[in-house]
């Protein structure tokens, strides 16, 4: 993507993208880190297509998200991109299967039955797959948003903050799922986290500050994401 974002217009304009270029190879696992304000929220708007930019491209694979007309748009999210957020966004009054399996009806689509139970052992849920959200606890509502995100083998997954609602535990293993949907399902995701041990998780992370990209790290450590962090809440 190479994208401009601003908010409103004239004296009072913000700038929240300022020609933001990345790419992202498909097959890893990549973090958006940055102070608060930096951008981290609309980055990962634009390059879900649920936000456009004023200016330049978004592209997946050879599509350009910006072209689209909104129905087109909205098709492509419930088929080419999964979506996991902090508040896990489960309906209530659907099960747990119900919920996963939402996003192929909606898409008119019949579950594929092997790629279905690959993804369902992989979150581990068992006999709770007929429970509803509210019989769940927070870690295990998380495993059905992964699930119900990777069930249309999606081209990309976007995490906005997965492990912000959980404790440290829980947290870490929300991680390793999202770790073995990358490593063992050959997935995309792309994960907007201000926390380096949850950084420390991936493959690549991009430093966000004042909506540039000023850093990046493949490899990290939550020490070394811990260190460009600090340095960007200095200079802010
Ligand atoms: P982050 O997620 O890193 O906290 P955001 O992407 O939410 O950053 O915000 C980047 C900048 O854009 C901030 O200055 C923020 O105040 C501004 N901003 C975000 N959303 C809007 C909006 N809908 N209208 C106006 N300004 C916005």
């Amino acid at each position: 993507m190479d994208v401009t974002k601003r908010y409103g217009e004239g004296p009072d304009a913000v700038l929240a993208l300022d020609k933001v270029s990345a790419g992202i190879e498909p097959g890893t696992f990549t973090a958006v880190m940055g102070p608060s304000g930096s951008g981290k929220s609309t980055f990962l708007h634009c390059a879900a297509g649920l936000d456009r930019p004023t200016e330049g491209e978004v592209r997946l694979g050879t599509q350009d998200l910006s072209a689209l007309r909104e129905r087109r748009l909205t098709e492509l999210r419930r088929t080419r991109i999964g979506f996991v957020f902090q508040a896990f966004n489960l309906l209530p009054s659907l099960t747990a299967e119900q919920n996963i399996t939402l996003p192929l009806r909606l898409a008119g689509r019949q579950p594929d039955a092997s790629w279905f139970d690959h993804i369902v052992s992989a979150v581990d849920l068992g006999p709770r797959l007929s429970r509803f959200p509210a019989q769940l606890s927070g870690g295990q509502q998380q495993r059905v948003a992964i699930a119900r995100a990777l069930v249309t083998r999606p081209e990309v997954v976007f995490a906005d903050e997965p492990t912000g609602a959980l404790d440290p535990e829980t947290a870490r293993d929300i991680l390793g799922l999202l770790r073995q949907a990358v490593t063992d399902l050959h997935q995309t995701v792309v994960m907007v986290t201000h926390d380096p041990v949850a950084a420390a998780h991936t493959d690549q992370v991009l430093f966000l500050s004042g909506g540039r990209i000023v850093d990046g790290m493949t490899g990290p450590s939550a020490e070394r994401v811990a260190d460009v962090m600090s340095g960007l809440r200095r200079a802010a």
